[in-house]
């Protein structure tokens, strides 16, 4: 099974909400575990897990701040 944000290990993952980049590192553990990513720019949850393989986002590019222009 291929999740959307599952298919590229090792790839980035854009937030949709707030165009911040993420590097995505896949992770996996003996015991499932279940919890959430939220985007570190605008809490947007990015991904949701009960799994044994756990997705990391380590923040790469801020988004452009809106209002700003
Ligand atoms: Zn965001």
């Amino acid at each position: 099974m291929v999740k959307t944000w599952h298919s590229a290990p090792g790839g980035t993952y854009i937030c949709p909400s707030c165009g911040a980049v993420y590097e995505v590192t896949l992770q996996r553990f003996s015991a499932r575990d279940k919890d959430y990513a939220c985007c570190e720019c605008c809490d947007n949850v990015m991904a949701e897990w009960n799994d044994t393989e756990v997705p990391s986002f380590k923040l790469v590019e801020a988004p452009k701040m809106q209002g700003e222009d």
